[in-house]
């Protein structure tokens, strides 16, 4: 047998076609299309507007079982779907993906393009600053930053009356309103436009925001696992005299501006949830905004490219978009809402006419009691959209993981259990499965289990898988090769997904896990005990003080994001398979009120993460003809 090569290799052994023969045989006008070199190019929102009478196309959601640390294949066979849809089957598909943070393709993980034969090419474009969206919200979260800090030194040395008279410009003699400042006003409920009529009193309430340090919880950013900027001290040149404060990065991915970038519809909707950032309360407790700061204009400008989806292609040459990159533990962990409601429109067609609809197949990160579970009580109440099927990804590694082999490490050797037959601990493990079957049937959706197929795996094995699928509630289960042969490799699951949306309900929206209107406890307990299995929840005191002034300040109806560890379905990863009788200890609660969701930490979660001894980035080199190598 011919091992299969690296998947830098099969990259680099494809000549890509060029982007703009992509966009063409995808229905994108040249018009609409911004090319960047010849593989990558962004689109236009026009398109949108352009194809709006369009009814949409097929909406597939890929999502996982509880993993291994080693991922079982989300993203590969979200390729390899695609690839058989469009290069097998003849039919439009799109793949809406993720881009990658370059923290983790330095640090451990590696990058998130796929792999084997079912890929995004060029894989280090895609995994090494691709079309610089990440690099735009690192500019425009640290300049958010740099202007509450600047605010609060600025807004200490100097009187109401003082401090008004320099916020507001002097044009051609005259003061001058800023449009960023015309917007404070009309937050404040003040109607004036000329600078000169404002009463004092209300020029005070313009100009001082008296925000509180100690309130200010946003962070800088950079897109590197870099530990030691973990927590900072700031202001310590003399220059501040004496501003001194503690903060810290976190990791671009993390921050509220690319959570806002996924969940947007539309630049204006863009540009109002920048707005409604929350970067800290005032001295007497009121909430201060992006808004007030008078800065949220420049951001959305900052943001006005990184807002159109990135178009590339996988390695069968057919369409793949690339959009946003929240974090999967305190966000969606999911691709933006503008890519898949243009890829639908896209793949869709007239209302009447004959011609077949195409087909988007998105993805859920981590497992699905967080990836899947936030698509659509977060994501999809969002967009309105809901996935005509959800394809399950399981292993026969992960459910011998479930099924009580030993624990499995990346860069170490397997054990014996999981290259050799065991049915009974797939068996075992398929509990773990059955319960994520029944999660994601819980919204409503019709559930396809992709066995994505490992060279060890044996036709007994993957039969025990079928059945136990097709026991818990799965319409369809079917083992799937991409991984070594491509598109060819997922026929069948193609065929599966396409015998599935064709039945599905397109009528009715998901039927969510909650009502957002239902208290901030009732919403965390229906997560926990609907998806999770647990008995409940157990707020700490901060985090019940922190509902109590959320709710109050009025964000109490806003979805909830649990941040928790992907390898159970409970808090604690060393619960495997189906854990009963836990309850979860909710520690913190936190607001992303721009972006639109509250998240809750139930469990220590690093919002930057750290570099390996032995880290990615000393594989990688770039040879004499400029050339990657070494990326994974
Ligand atoms: P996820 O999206 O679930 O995190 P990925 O699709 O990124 O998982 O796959 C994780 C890793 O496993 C990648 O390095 C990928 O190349 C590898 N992989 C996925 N499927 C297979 C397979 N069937 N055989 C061998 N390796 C695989």
């Amino acid at each position: 047998r011919v091992p299969v090569p690296s998947d830098i290799d099969i990259s680099r052994a494809q000549q890509p076609r060029h982007i703009t023969q992509i966009a063409q045989e995808l229905g994108v006008l040249n018009s609409e299309l911004e090319p960047y070199g010849h593989y990558k190019a962004k689109v236009s929102l026009d398109l949108y507007k352009r194809l709006e009478e369009r009814e949409n196309g097929h909406y597939v959601l890929v999502a996982g079982i509880t993993p291994t640390p080693l991922g079982e294949g989300k993203s590969t066979t979200t390729m390899g779907i695609v690839q058989a849809l469009g290069a097998h089957l003849g039919l439009p598909a799109i793949a809406n993906v993720r881009q990658p943070s370059m923290g983790p393709t330095f640090g451990v993980k590696g990058g998130a393009a796929g792999g084997g034969y079912a890929q995004v090419i060029p894989m280090d474009e895609f995994n090494m600053h691709l079309t610089g969206d990440i690099h735009a919200i690192s500019a425009a979260q640290n300049l958010l930053c740099a202007a509450v800090d600047t605010r609060m030194f600025h807004e200490d040395t100097l009187s109401d009356k003082g401090l008004y008279k320099r916020l507001v410009p002097v044009k051609k003699g005259t003061r001058k309103f800023t449009q960023s400042m015309l917007t404070r006003l009309q937050k404040l409920g003040i109607t004036k436009t000329d600078p000169n009529e404002l009463t004092e009193e209300e020029a005070a309430r313009f100009a001082r925001l008296n925000i509180d340090p100690e309130s200010v919880l946003i962070k800088r950013v950079v897109d590197c696992n870099d530990r030691f900027v973990r927590k900072i001290t700031i202001g310590q040149n003399k220059t501040e005299k004496g501003f001194t404060r503690e903060t810290g990065f976190d990791i671009t991915v993390a921050s509220e501006i690319m959570a806002i970038l996924a969940l947007s519809k539309d630049l204006k909707d863009l540009r109002q949830r920048v707005g409604k950032i929350i970067v800290g309360t005032s001295r007497t407790g009121a909430v201060v905004t992006a808004e007030d700061i008078c800065v949220a204009g420049a951001i959305a400008a900052l943001l006005k490219d990184a807002i159109k989806p990135n178009l590339m292609q996988t390695l069968e040459g057919t369409p793949v978009f690339v959009h946003a990159g929240p974090f999967a533990n305190i966000s969606i962990g999911a691709s933006s809402v503008i890519a898949d409601r243009l890829a639908l429109k896209l793949a869709g067609t007239l209302p009447g006419t004959s011609a077949r609809k195409g087909y988007v197949v998105t993805e859920a990160g981590f497992d699905f009691t967080m990836g899947g579970e936030r698509f659509f009580n977060i994501k999809c109440r969002s967009s309105g959209l809901k996935p005509d099927t959800v394809v399950l990804v399981a292993t026969t590694r992960a459910l011998k993981l479930h099924g009580g082999a030993p624990d499995v490490k990346p860069g170490q050797s397997l054990p014996e259990a999981y290259v050799t037959e065991n049915v009974d601990l797939v068996v075992n493990g398929c509990a773990n499965l059955a319960k994520q079957i029944a999660n994601a049937n819980s919204f409503g959706v019709p559930v396809i289990v992709a066995i994505n197929q490992f060279e060890t795996d044996t036709a007994a094995e993957i039969e025990a898988i079928r059945k136990e699928a097709l026991k818990a509630g799965a319409v369809d289960a079917v083992a799937s090769n991409h991984w070594a042969k491509g598109g060819e490799g997922a026929v069948d699951l193609a065929h599966s997904v396409v015998k599935s949306v064709e039945k599905s309900d397109k009528t009715t929206p998901p039927n969510f896990s909650y009502d957002t209107n239902k208290s901030v406890e009732e919403k965390l307990s229906a997560i926990v005990q609907k998806m999770y299995g647990a008995k409940g929840i157990e707020l700490s005191e901060l985090a019940a003080k922190q509902i109590a002034q959320y709710e109050q300040q009025g964000f109490g109806n806003l979805p909830i994001c649990i941040a928790k560890t992907q390898y159970s379905l409970s808090h604690d990863p060393a619960l495997k398979n189906v854990p009963t009788g836990f309850t979860v200890p909710i520690r913190e609660v936190r607001c992303s009120v721009g972006a639109g969701y509250l998240y809750a930490l139930a469990a220590e979660i690093m919002t930057i993460p750290g570099l390996p001894t032995h880290a990615g980035f000393m594989n990688v080199e770039v040879n004499d003809d400029g050339e990657i190598e070494g990326l994974f």
